[in-house]
């Protein structure tokens, strides 16, 4: 079974300051919070610590703060000099330093120019930029301002980019003419004009010249004719460089930001401005123990959670040196993201099972022909990880030196909930486990009546609310209700699927809407793609359910195999085995299929529901979010083809 077998301990700590910090969280969480809290500076303090009218939290009440100056006034007279952002081009020979005085200085052009385009507090803009570092600068001017932002991930069609700026009403756009992609370049301007025509709510236009080539187009609009382009340096680069901070109340909305779809049509899940930055400020600290000297390496898009949490906001709050690149992780080739490592010699490492996944297929002679002997610290985050692939990265990337930390979180947790807290105190690592909860955090997991069971598998529920907790959907109270709060009577739903082991230790197993019911027993996707990525053969796996007559569900597996493996019936016959094996004859899978792609988000998670319409004849639903259209085509002609030939 995929629980609980490795583990591996570092150092000598026994757990004891963890527990008791948890148990002092749990037995009077206002005050615990509180203190949290008190790590930011407050222009005014909060009169309450928490209103709790179920479902809805408000956190600080009447506490006034402000997320921009937290991340950046407060550091710059003693660590104006110290680099904030190591920015790396797609294209080696471009690259940028920028220091905590640069980004305080061009952050409040910013705010100065969205000011004086009329913007004010509660107003919304949309950020439609690249890895550059203008995209968090851009976010710290609206928050500097009180604006709320909604960074809608450059990788979207323009289609996705008009579903975000209808829903959230943008009045603004950020955008830049373009970027770099594999060696190619990305027309990001097109899609903005296309995307404007069916948007009413937009004004103004600010574009950022990044494409160096000239080829861009970057003034005229093929779009709306009333919305001009106006360039980003000639609107900000004449402003006054400081931008009196707006005191924003605690629970006034910080940001939108949609999921990244892998279960359905992506939610607008915004969050509050006091109690997130908190959460991010602790679990940051918690996590990865922050030193002023770390040089910290978090691979995430900032179009994504991640990036919002631990690329821009928590990382800033701490005055933390970031690399950040513009690039994807196998070009100009595999050995990007350890030259930059290397480069830069990133102390803390942080980056998703996906990329992983990805990495590992190739020889791991590559990885070790980079010096990485700085790092001290690594993450994961985004999927559950096989402990296959924990383990490789555990050996060849941290070289058995430094420990892993599994988070698990959600959009819609503003910041990890389940992790190893590394940075109080290392617990024992077993590969695959997220380990146990953060302090504060009231988690557990429940049968379908909602009672608490351990060894047990069920539905993973937060049980108190906690700082980092989303406000709500944008625009739809109901929603959220009925998504997160009706499930279970007064407990957040995560609608994850796990188990706790005998230590409290949470594996996830997968989502809870794919838990496979083959003959009585219910199993978690992970547990059973997890045994057959272990197969030497294997670089990915996806496992769903057909339905079956008798059984139930039948397991039906898509399989993308490891370079160099060209008999696939061979081969099919080979994991099927190893599958029984290893999870006995239940688990056999009723069919393997040999892919080249699996259908995945653009935030790297794997859409099994893509591919369980596919086998089961429905409709495929909303793929906006969808990485590449092509693996959809794959799926399908193979699994028609083979259909055939077998009747
Ligand atoms: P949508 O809600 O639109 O279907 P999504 O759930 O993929 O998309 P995110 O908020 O980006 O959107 O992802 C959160 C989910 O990612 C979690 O619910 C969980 O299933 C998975 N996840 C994240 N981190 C981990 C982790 N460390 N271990 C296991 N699963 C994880
Ligand atoms: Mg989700």
């Amino acid at each position: 079974m995929l629980v609980g077998s490795t583990k591996i301990t570092k150092g000598t700590s026994d757990g004891r300051m963890l527990m008791d910090m948890r148990e002092r969280a749990a037995r009077d969480p206002n005050r615990f919070w509180a203190e949290q809290a008190s790590l930011l500076e407050w222009f005014r303090s909060w009169d309450e610590v928490l209103y709790w009218n179920p479902p809805f939290a408000k956190w600080f009440i009447n506490g006034l703060i402000n997320a921009s100056y937290n991340a950046l006034d407060r550091h710059t007279p003693s660590k104006g000099d110290k680099v904030a952002i190591y920015w790396q081009g797609e294209d080696d020979d471009e690259r940028r330093s920028i220091t905590y005085r640069d980004m305080h200085r061009e952050v409040n052009r910013v705010a100065n120019a969205l000011k004086g385009l009329g913007l004010r507090k509660g107003d919304r803009v949309t950020i439609y930029m690249p890895m550059v570092p203008e995209l968090p600068i851009a976010m710290l001017a609206c928050s500097r301002i009180g604006v709320i932002h909604s960074v809608v991930f450059s990788g979207f069609s323009a289609g996705a980019l008009a579903d975000r700026l209808n829903d959230s009403r943008s009045r603004l756009i950020i955008t830049a003419d373009g970027y770099y992609r594999r060696g190619k370049v990305i027309n990001l301007k097109d899609n903005v004009d296309s995307a404007l025509n069916a948007c009413k709510s937009v004004e103004h236009i600010i574009i950022l010249k990044r494409l160096i080539d000239g080829s861009s187009n970057a003034s005229s609009s093929k779009g709306r004719s009333d919305v001009p382009y106006i360039d980003w340096h000639d609107i900000v680069d004449d402003q006054d460089a400081n931008c009196e901070p707006e005191m924003v109340e605690s629970n006034e909305p910080l940001f939108i930001l949609y999921t990244s779809g892998t279960t359905g049509k992506p939610k607008g899940i915004v969050h509050s401005t006091g109690g997130y930055l908190t959460y991010a400020n602790a679990t940051f600290r918690w996590i990865f123990g922050i030193r002023d000297e770390d040089v910290y390496f978090c691979t995430a898009d900032i179009g994504w959670v991640t990036g919002h949490s631990y690329v821009v906001y928590a990382p800033m709050l701490n005055a933390t040196t970031i690399i950040m690149y513009e690039g994807t992780p196998d070009y100009p080739s595999v050995h990007r993201w350890f030259e930059l490592i290397e480069r830069y010699k990133a102390t803390i490492f942080y980056t998703t099972p996906t990329a992983l996944r990805m990495l590992m297929r190739y020889n791991i002679e590559y990885a070790k022909a980079h010096n990485l002997s700085s790092l001290r610290l690594l993450g994961t985050v985004g999927e559950p990880i096989n402990p296959e692939v924990w383990l490789w990265y555990y050996k060849v990337v941290g070289e058995e030196r430094c420990p892993i930390v599994d988070t698990w979180w959600q959009t819609e947790t503003g910041a990890a909930m389940i992790a190893n807290a590394a940075g109080i105190e290392l617990l024992p690592m077993k590969p695959g486990s997220a380990s146990i909860p953060l302090p504060g955090i009231d988690a557990v997991v429940v049968d379908d009546d909602g009672n608490e069971v351990r060894g047990e598998k069920g539905y993973l529920i937060v049980k108190r609310p906690w700082p980092g907790l989303m406000l709500t959907i944008w625009g739809d109270d109901e929603r959220y209700k009925q998504v997160y709060w009706s499930r279970f009577s007064n407990a957040y739903y995560s609608a994850d699927y796990a188990i706790v082991d005998e230590d409290g230790y949470f594996w996830l197993l997968g989502r809870a809407d794919e838990v496979l019911k083959v003959a009585g027993h219910r199993l978690g996707t992970m547990e059973v793609e997890s045994a057959i990525v272990a197969h030497q053969a294997v670089a990915e796996a996806a496992v769903i359910g057909k339905a079956d007559a008798i059984k139930g569900e039948g397991i039906v597996v898509f399989v993308v195999p490891k370079q160099g493996y060209a008999d696939y019936n061979e081969l099919r016959v080979s994991i099927m085995k190893h599958v029984e094996n290893t999870l006995g004859p239940i688990a056999r899978p009723e069919q393997i299929y040999f892919v080249g792609k699996l259908p995945k988000t653009r935030s790297g998670k794997i859409m099994r529901r893509v591919l369980k319409a596919i086998v089961n004849n429905a409709q495929i639903g909303d793929t906006t979010t969808l990485e590449d259209e092509a693996s959809i085509d794959e799926v399908r002609r193979i699994y028609e083809e083979f259909k055939k030939v077998t009747g």
